[in-house]
């Protein structure tokens, strides 16, 4: 097989670093599941799920049928898979099938996943997503008395393997009134069920900044996607959390991902030349350049043109010019012993450098997620100890 212009890899070590830190945070009975979604965030569904089974995490939660489509290529027979978001009506009897459990987020998906079921010679494991207040998916209360109704009646087709909600927003302690208000509502639904005696297997709504920062949050499973991937939720957590241990700054997370590729060409550029599509760098001495071998159609942020940097040798070498749909360039007139081939670090640690994917988008205005959920799927992953 011929080799991509780049390369990520995915050091297991800090994952199992970030999954322990995690568990701690969240006791020894919730199940931790790993969400999965948008490729995992960047990381690659592929490599990433069977790294993260080795590590212990036996359950993935996914935001389509497609996705858990590609980790149940990957995963182990027993692997639980969660569908949190769409999936088509023609779709639900393929989850059934499977195993995978999926939310419900209104009540004629009741039906649907009753017909399923009985289409299948199945039961169909159906999560009760309720609305609390983020008013994107989720059963209405006026809804609910009749689900559960219809849960009791189906129960042994319909299993109801989780009531659960998401938070729009625990990562900022400016949102705290919301997120409170969505959680009284959320104990609302489970006295509920209570009360009508069919209750849910398992209850869920903490994310990933409200199982670090909000105790009271974690019930049966949580569900976390950017902190095992070593990336705290927002400066508001990660301070909670140095208030929590009482620390200055604190390394618990790790950045499992890195991305890499080599230098295609180095060449000399003349005092007064310009580097690249347009005028937007002239040279003002003579300098060398390196070529680098991808660009924007590569999830490289065109927003980096002229500002940002890679490592090479360990050291930071700006990027001159505009990034190209496939190329960009950079300067190396001050980095000695160059030579193409060499290795590049756009994400990551050389020697003593590093160049964190907040150090990146800091410059772009992305998301941390919104850059990594952008890497195409066709670079490689590799698992690295
Ligand atoms: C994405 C998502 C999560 C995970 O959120 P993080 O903040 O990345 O931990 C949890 N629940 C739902 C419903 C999601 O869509």
């Amino acid at each position: 097989m011929v080799k991509h212009s780049s390369r990520i890899e995915l050091k297991q070590s800090a994952y199992k670093n970030n999954v322990n830190f995690i568990r701690k945070k969240i006791g020894a009975h919730p199940i931790l599941s790993s969400v999965v979604k948008a490729n995992a965030y960047g990381h690659g569904i592929h490599s990433f799920v069977p790294m993260a089974e080795k590590c212990g995490v036996k359950h993935f939660s996914v935001a389509s049928s497609f996705e858990a489509e590609e980790v149940l290529e990957v995963c182990q027979p027993d692997t639980d898979i969660m569908i949190m978001g769409i999936i088509y009506e023609e779709d639900i009897p393929w989850a059934v099938e499977h195993n995978i459990s999926f939310f419900v987020y209104n009540y004629d998906r009741l039906a649907l996943s009753l017909a399923a079921a009985e289409q299948v010679g199945k039961p169909a494991k159906v999560h009760i997503e309720v609305e609390t207040g983020a008013n994107r998916t989720g059963m209405q209360a006026d809804e609910f008395p009749k689900a559960l109704t219809f849960l009791r009646k189906h129960k042994d087709k319909v299993e109801f393997e989780g009531l659960c909600t998401h938070f729009g927003g625990a990562e900022s302690i400016s949102n705290q009134f919301k997120i409170d208000q969505q959680h009284a509502r959320y104990k609302e639904f489970l006295k509920q069920c209570k009360s009508k005696k069919i209750e849910p297997r398992l209850r869920h709504i903490a994310c990933s900044a409200a199982a670090l920062a909000m105790p009271d949050t974690v019930y049966d499973l949580v569900r976390i996607g950017v902190a095992q991937y070593g990336f705290w939720p927002s400066p508001d957590i990660y301070f909670h959390h140095l208030n929590e241990v009482g620390k200055k700054s604190d390394g618990a997370l790790k950045r499992v991902f890195s991305w890499k590729t080599d230098i295609m060409d180095i060449r000399d550029v003349k005092e007064g030349e310009f580097i690249g599509y347009g005028t937007s760098y002239q040279a003002s001495h003579n300098m060398k350049i390196a070529v680098i071998p991808l660009g924007y159609s590569n999830g490289y942020p065109r927003a980096l043109s002229n500002r940002g940097f890679v490592l090479i040798n360990g050291k930071k070498a700006p990027i001159v010019g505009l990034i190209n749909m496939n190329l960009f360039m950079v300067d190396i007139t001050y980095i000695k012993d160059v030579s193409v081939g060499d290795e590049v670090v756009l994400i990551g640690r050389q020697k003593n450098n590093v160049i964190n994917v907040a150090s990146f988008t800091n410059s772009t205005m992305l998301l941390n997620n919104e850059m990594l959920s952008r890497l195409p799927a066709a670079i490689p992953r590799k698992v690295v100890k």
